[in-house]
């Protein structure tokens, strides 16, 4: 069984659960992007009496609200690490201690009951990856952080059962908004951001009738609401395809507890 809740989501710190439960359980934390004592929380919420048994923790790229607490988590409860190599030099190459391993775009990584596969992703970070993960037999994708999405992208994430999809922005209220000009074209540009109506695209584009779970997630509490993007990722999806669920994680609470299946 393959299953995933999302810590919270947003400028303010991302983090996601993610657990596969066979013969033996395996959990993937990614990204870190909390402080230590608040993820040690929302662990605990999530899973009381497994708080802090994690098997891996992949970092997707070296932005503050995705870093987070990452080396000095790893450190205290002995939990190995990935990243791209492109990551850990942008944080300084940093000593993790023995528990680092170096991600490879299109290259599967064994984590026990689940294997996860990083995809290279436009963003203005050094090297990022986004990331599917599966137990064998339901696909969850995870796609934040990126601008656009490329064919590369959209090969890697064919066929999901879930996915956790930014929605950063909507394009008007960015426009409008007081962010300075650099900002807004950062954010809204190739390596920035998803806004509302390209991630409608990607999930219409990967929507097939096995596609059951689309979480909104990266939402921008000045750019966007709940609403405007369920609302264009509910607006842009072909009826023929079946209805995934459509929700949103909140930046605090994150998401309830999501089951994928095949
Ligand atoms: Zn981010
Ligand atoms: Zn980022």
């Amino acid at each position: 069984m393959l299953r995933f809740k999302n810590l919270g989501s947003g400028s303010t710190g991302n983090a996601t659960l993610v657990e596969a439960s066979g013969i033996r359980s395996t959990r993937l934390l990614v990204d870190c992007g909390l402080g230590i004592k608040q993820l040690s929380l929302r662990l605990a919420e999530a899973a009381p009496s497994e708080a802090t048994s994690l098997d891996a923790i992949f970092i997707t790229h070296e932005h503050s609200d995705h870093i987070g607490c990452a080396r000095q988590f790893a450190q205290r409860y002995r939990i190995p690490v990935w990243m791209s190599r492109g990551t850990y030099e942008a944080l300084g190459s940093p000593d993790f201690d023995g528990l680092l391993h170096i991600a490879t775009d299109g290259q599967p990584i064994d984590l026990g009951e689940l294997q996860v596969t990083p995809f290279t992703v436009p963003h203005d970070a050094r090297e990022p990856l986004q990331l599917t993960c599966t137990d064998g037999n339901a696909k969850l994708g995870v796609l934040t952080d990126l601008g656009h999405a490329t064919a590369h992208v959209l090969t890697h994430l064919a066929g999901c059962h879930a996915l956790l999809l930014e929605c950063n922005h909507d394009t008007d209220l960015l426009e409008k908004s007081s962010y300075p000009t650099f900002l807004k074209r950062r954010i809204g540009g190739p390596y920035g951001h998803l806004s509302n109506t390209a991630a409608a695209a990607i999930a219409s584009a990967l929507a097939h009738p096995g596609l059951k779970h689309v979480v909104a997630a990266h939402l921008s509490a000045q750019n966007n609401s709940p609403n405007l993007a369920l609302e264009a990722l509910s607006r842009s999806h072909a009826p023929q395809w079946g209805s995934p669920e459509f929700s949103a994680a909140h930046p605090t609470d994150g998401s309830l507890w999501m089951q994928v299946s095949a």
